[in-house]
Parts: structure tokens; sequence; C-alpha cells
């Protein structure tokens, strides 16, 4: 698949016994896969053009940071760093830790809100938390003595160990907040990037970090009319407390909307259905949710620990082999295909597991049929909630299901669907975010003028999704053409670290720049096309943000999917011989 990360554990697939349900079974389950596609596809042949990005004019207000506060005044900066971050989430967090190490001292965030923490600056919608093990997400907790107070950490703990992080490494002297960088403009004769931001400031710094995320801008669906509806709107990642107040009691007498059912509508449904007066929940394309294996954090076990743990337990869940020597024994007398059909109907039978979790929890049967994912599990984002399902049996909350349509009408009382208007207060998008754009709100020109999009725009073009040619001693982190891992902030490490030893490599050798060769970028967009996924997956999908909306995209376009232990295994190489894959400058 081109986005999506290496799927988590969906149960054995069992290679050694005969399947237990015929073959019949599962091609009609695959069949209906295939038409509930078919039938969304056929709503949106824009593909990802049915949202809109640019949020200006009457949108422009689904941008703006309510959490922030007034944005104080300041004088315009011109100054020189060393490394400058465009971004304060985790990717310049754990990278500048690395740095830190290193010994580098002169390091600055230019962040667009006021504070570190990135997505977790932005998600403070009610119920927002992290689906990954805490343990495992959190980064830097060996180096920050701290463990997680859940098994699943909520938001706000996020945040603070995101403010925490910059604490410790001293990364708020120098940060720059309530700003976004514009333009990032390469001078070849001085070996230093300028920066400007829109807030009129001329940086210079020698290296240039894009660590702007992987959804960070939020999009909306173009509904016809939205810009008319008159209550009170606005997007899941700008959530009005001021209007909800923090407790939502600010809702108790609102009739409340929300348009989409992915991960984040998910978390915030329940607090919007205990919370609301009414709630009607717009249903496109429902989510697979499974239970959410949660618990406060032992402390006795939390003292056992011994200094190292975070390291070691990442380690450890690399190293895991995927089969017993039996299984792979067995497996690797299988043809192709035979694998492929085990592999499908493992998947299929765990949705299928979905689907009956729905019946059991789910009083009202139609709801529960509309609630149901008719697509292969990790064709989107999958969920584990245990207050979700629940909520549909309270009188006050109403699954709207437009079945694959989505809502194509708002007017001033609120969305229109199938001749139903439904009046609201207050209208929630839950409709997501751009994905991993690279230069995102910003026009990045290297060594020729040319801007890195146009460089691209034949196809991406990097060494390991983190340097491209003719951009010298630029770093791109969670972008396209990197492998991509259902715990980011693994990944997300993996690339700090390998940055950080770039940049002291070129430090330490009294070099001014660094610049991926063309034939090592050349053999790294050939390794993704090579690793772009034995099976027709992504186009079997139902259309979501993993599959670019079901669009036809260029091979190398995508994530390297070549697997985790592999990415960091090619980054070792390059690393193994730097002064091959890369062309290095003195003054
Ligand atoms: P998504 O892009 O996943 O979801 C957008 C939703 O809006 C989809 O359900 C989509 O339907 C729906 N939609 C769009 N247009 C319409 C319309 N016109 N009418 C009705 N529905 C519409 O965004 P999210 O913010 O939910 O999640 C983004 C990502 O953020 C996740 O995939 C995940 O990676 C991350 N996240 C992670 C969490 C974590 O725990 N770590 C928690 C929350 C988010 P359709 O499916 O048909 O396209």
């Amino acid at each position: 698949m081109s986005n999506a990360p290496e799927r988590p554990q969906i149960g054995t697939i069992d290679w050694a016994s005969k399947p237990k349900r015929t073959q019949e079974y599962y091609d009609r389950i695959k069949q209906k896969f295939a038409e509930e596609r078919d039938l969304r596809l056929s709503y949106r042949p824009e593909g990802t053009k049915q949202y809109t990005y640019d949020l200006d004019g009457s949108l422009a207000r689904y941008e703006i940071d309510p959490y922030g506060g007034e944005v104080t005044p300041r004088e315009t900066i011109n100054d020189t760093v060393e490394c400058l971050f465009i971004g304060g989430g985790f990717s310049a967090l754990l990278t500048s830790a690395r740095l830190r190490e290193y010994g580098v001292e002169s390091i600055r965030i230019v962040e667009r809100g006021a504070d570190v923490g990135g997505t977790w600056y932005w998600n403070r919608y009610p119920g927002a938390a992290c689906d990954v093990v805490a343990y495992d997400y959190l980064p830097l907790l060996d180096e920050m003595n701290y463990v997680p107070s859940r098994h699943y950490a909520k938001g706000p703990e996020i945040f603070a160990h995101c403010q925490a992080i910059a604490k410790k490494y001293n990364l708020y002297e120098l940060a720059i907040f309530q700003t976004t960088v514009i333009s990032t403009v390469w001078d070849e004769a001085e070996k230093m990037w300028n920066i400007t931001t829109d807030r009129g400031d001329h940086l210079k710094a020698k290296f240039v970090i894009c660590a702007n995320g992987t959804l960070s801008k939020p999009k909306l669906s173009k509904i016809s009319g939205m810009e008319k509806f008159k209550g009170h709107s606005f997007h899941t990642s700008r959530w009005d407390y001021e209007y909800t107040k923090s407790d939502l009691s600010g809702l108790a007498d609102k009739v409340v909307g929300i348009i989409g059912t992915g991960a984040t509508a998910v978390q915030a449904i329940s607090g919007l259905g205990a919370g609301a007066k009414e709630l009607y929940v717009f249903q496109r394309t429902p989510s697979s949710i499974d239970v959410r294996d949660d618990w406060p954090t032992n402390p006795e076990w939390a003292q056992k620990l011994k200094p190292g743990w975070q390291a070691k337990r990442r380690a450890q869940a690399k190293a895991e082999p995927e089969l017993t020597e039996e299984q792979a024994a067995q497996r690797a007398q299988m043809s192709p295909e035979e694998k492929l059909r085990r592999q499908e109907n493992a998947n299929i039978e765990y949705m299928m597991k979905i689907h009956r979790r729905i019946d059991e929890i789910v009083e009202n049967k139609a709801t529960a049929e509309a609630l149901k994912p008719w697509y292969m599990f990790m064709c989107k984002r999958p969920c584990f909630d245990n207050a979700y399902l629940p909520t549909y049996n309270r009188p006050n909350v109403h699954l709207v299901d437009t079945h694959g349509k989505g809502i194509t009408e708002i007017n001033e009382q609120g969305p229109v669907f199938e001749g139903n208007q439904y009046q609201l207060d207050v209208l929630i998008y839950a409709t997501g975010f751009e994905v991993q754009k690279t230069g995102i709100y910003n026009e990045i020109r290297g060594k020729n003028g040319l801007e890195i999009n146009d460089k691209y725009r034949d196809g991406i073009r990097t060494l390991l999704g983190i340097h491209s040619e003719g951009y010298p001693n630029l770093f791109i982190m969670g972008g396209y053409q990197a492998s991509f891992q259902f715990n980011l902030t693994d990944m997300l490490q993996a690339q700090g670290d390998h940055i950080a030893a770039c940049i002291d490599y070129t430090r330490r050798q009294g070099y001014q720049s660094i610049d991926a060769t063309s034939e090592a970028e050349e053999w790294w967009v050939e390794e993704v096309i090579k690793h772009r996924g034995k099976t027709n997956r992504n186009q079997e999908c139902t259309p979501g943000y993993y599959n670019f909306e079901g669009e036809f995209q260029r091979r190398q376009d995508g994530n390297y999917n070549g697997g985790f232990n592999k990415y960091c295994t090619n980054m070792e190489d390059v690393r193994a011989k730097l002064e091959e894959n890369f062309a290095f400058t003195r003054k």
C-alpha cells in the first residue's frame, strides 16, 4: 500500500491446517468489498480534489489557532542559527535531543502554533489519545526518565511530554512561535539557507529540517453551500472550547452534527454523545473499531524498569520474528497465490470479527448494519475504542449513514441528505488533513532555484525520503519515500538519529554542505518502486487518504514498503558510505 503504516497484527494467519470455511465464503465478501469501493469511487471520481486544502476567504477561520491566544507582537528577527526546524512536533524534538548529544548548541524551532507539540498541540478534541501503546509511542522515555501514566496515553499527557522535552533540551530559548515559514531558499555562495516568515523575519540557517509533520494542514470536504451555514462550526483540530466548554457543558442544550467517522471522530463521538442535547453523526465510510486494551500503569512495574528499557523494548519489537520456524517452513512450500489467499482470508476473518462485535454492542439492527466496514483491514486507519459503539445506543445519538455518498449539501440550517434537513446549532468537521506534503505552507528552493514540488512534478525523488539532490543541508522528516510505521515515532526517531549523525559528520569534517548524489537518489527511487507491494491492495481498497482516494499514482509517490527493519538497514548502509552517497563541499 502507499500511505499505509506497516500493519499491526490481525491474528495468526493459519499457514498449516486446511481452511475452516469454503473459499466461496471469502470470495463473496471480497466481492462485496469491491462493490462498496466502486460505489464510493463512482461518487467521487475527482479523488483528492474532492477536498479543499487552501483554507482562505470565508474558510480561513477553520485554520485559526484557538489555543494560542492573541498573536503576541514582536520585533522581526534577522539572525543566523546552525540548525533550524520548520515545525515543533515530535520530529523536531527528538532530532534536537540527538543534536544536543552531539554538542550542537544553536537550534531553533519555528512553529505555527504557540508552543511545541505539533499534532498534540493542535489535536485537543475531547477524547484525543494515542492508539499506539504509550511505552512505545512517547519518544525519549529513557532520556526523560519518564514512564507514561497509562497503557494508552491521552492527548494532554503527550502534549506535556513534548513540552518537557523542549525544556530539558533547552529548545524554548531560540524557538519562534505563532510564526509560519513561507520560503526557504538556498544561497549557494554562502552555503546557507535563507528563511522568511509570515511575521517578516529574515532568518539564516546552515541546516534546515522540514519537521512539519505528516498530517498538519486541516482539510475540508468541498460541500456545496457550506459557507451559508448560520450556526457555529469548526474543524476538530481547532476545537472551540470557548463555545463547548472544557467539559462540553456548552453543548448541553445544543443540536450538534459531526461530519466524518475517521480515527479523530471515533475518539470524539462518545464525549459528544454524552455532552450534546442531540448528536447527528454524518457517516460516509465506517471505521473498523476493535477493543482498546487500556489500563493505568502499574507503579510496581514502572519502578522495576531499568535504564534503557524503552530502547530495549523497541529493539525487541523489531527483532521479533513474524513466523516460527515451523510456520516458515510450511509457508515456504506454498505457491504465491496460496500465500496471498491465506493472508486475505485471515484479513476477512478479522473484519468479520469486527462486524460481530458491532452486532453484540449496537442494539438497533439498522444502525449496526450501517456501522459495518466493508473493506480489508488496514485499508483505513484501524481504530481501538470501547466507548464509540455503545454511544449509538443513546437515544440522543443518531447515525446518518450516507452509504458512501457523503454530505454534498449544507444550507443555513445545516446538512441536507436525501431531502432531509438536519437543523443544527453546531457543525464539527472531522474531515482530516492534507497528507505528507513537503514544504506545506512553505516554498523551498534549492541550488538551481527549483521549488522542491516542481522537482517532484514527474515523481518524488529523494534518498531515504530524507535528502533530495540539489537541496543541500536540507532534511525532510515524515515524508514520502520513507518507511511508515504504525508507531510513527519509532520511524521518526530512526530518521532523527540519521539526520543528527549526518549533521555531526558534516560539522566534524569541517564541510559546509552535504547533498545527496544523483546516483544515490536514483538508487533509492528504484528501491521505492521495487517495494511498492506485491498485491493490488491499493486499488482494491476503499478510497481514503491511505490510497490517495483511489487516484492513480506514479509508482514512486508513496512510502517505501520494504519494511521498517530494511529501511533502517538501508539508512545504516548509506551512513557507512557517506562520502560515496553524498557530495560534500568546503567553502
Ligand atoms: P480521516 O481523513 O481519517 O477521516 C476523514 C473522515 O471524513 C472520513 O471518515 C471521511 O469519509 C469523512 N468525510 C470526508 N468528507 C465527507 C463528507 N462530505 N461527508 C461525510 N463524511 C466525509 O481524518 P481523521 O482526522 O479522522 O484522522 C486522520 C489521521 O490522524 C488518522 O488516520 C490517524 O493517522 C491520525 N489519528 C491518530 C490517532 C491516534 O490515536 N494515534 C487518533 C486520531 C487521528 P471516508 O472514509 O468515506 O473518506
